[in-house]
């Protein structure tokens, strides 16, 4: 309908002067007495919503595919998922900055995936800090290395702490999230990064700390994954999995 292009241009061109505007409004400081208090905010009958907050235009993730390439030093023949059985999720989180952050990735199970987004738009919404988020092949696989980085990181195809099996990260089925304010404790009380040892005591509420029964063990709990800090013996306070270990 070519009778319509004019119109097209017209809203178009209003569109493009609205933006104008708004970008104006928000670039400058020089207008901070006009009376913004005594403005009428819009009816519910308006078409166009109300500006949505940072928290709700903030969270994005997309899931992506991965091959053995993305994966130079955390995944080696013998491992029990090869790559095409895992993602790689890029999204948004909320740092320790108390301001959202673009460009988190995190390795995961692809089985997995959809659910943990679900989980991480959660922990966003409320607002949980996360330090970082990179696979651990920027730490050449090290997971000592990830977490002295204090690294929120998945997948990794190694054994378990203390074992010869292969730990539920080598299926990309656990999470460890900011290791450091939630670190592994041994059964006598030993932390192995030194400058996280404060972090025994839960009695504290430093952000990203993760207590028994907050919002964040609820999000994975209401995909069925358990929690390290409900283990006994060892505590595992940054660990999430699929099966509980
Ligand atoms: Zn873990």
């Amino acid at each position: 309908m070519p009778g319509r292009r004019p119109v097209r241009s017209a809203v178009a061109a209003a569109a493009l002067i609205a933006v104008t505007s708004v970008a104006a409004a928000c670039g400058g400081g020089d207008d901070a007495d006009e009376p913004t208090a005594s403005v009428t905010p819009p009816t519910a009958t308006e078409t166009a919503p109300p500006s949505p907050s940072p928290t709700e235009q903030g969270f994005q993730a997309d899931i992506k595919r991965v091959t053995r390439e993305d994966l130079p030093h955390s995944w080696r023949r013998g491992c029990p998922v090869p790559p095409s059985g895992l993602r790689m999720i890029e999204m948004t989180y909320w740092g320790m900055d108390d301001r959202p952050h673009t460009g988190g990735r995190l390795v995961v199970n692809a089985k997995a995936a959809e659910d943990l987004v679900g989980v991480f738009r959660k922990l966003f919404d409320i607002r949980y800090p996360i330090e970082r988020m990179e696979p651990v092949d920027k730490y050449r696989g090290s997971d000592f290395d990830s977490i002295e980085a204090n690294n929120t990181s998945a997948f990794n195809c190694r054994r378990a702490t203390g074992s010869s099996a292969f730990s539920q990260h080598a299926y990309g089925l656990a999470i460890d999230i900011n290791p450091c304010q939630n670190p592994y404790v041994y059964p006598d009380g030993r932390i192995a990064h030194k400058d996280c040892t404060k972090y025994r005591n839960r009695d504290r509420n430093d952000p990203g700390m993760i207590h028994a029964g907050d919002e964040v063990v609820d999000a994975f709990e209401s995909i069925g994954w358990g929690w390290g800090g409900e283990w006994t013996g060892a505590k595992d306070y940054q660990h999430f999995s699929s099966n509980g270990r």
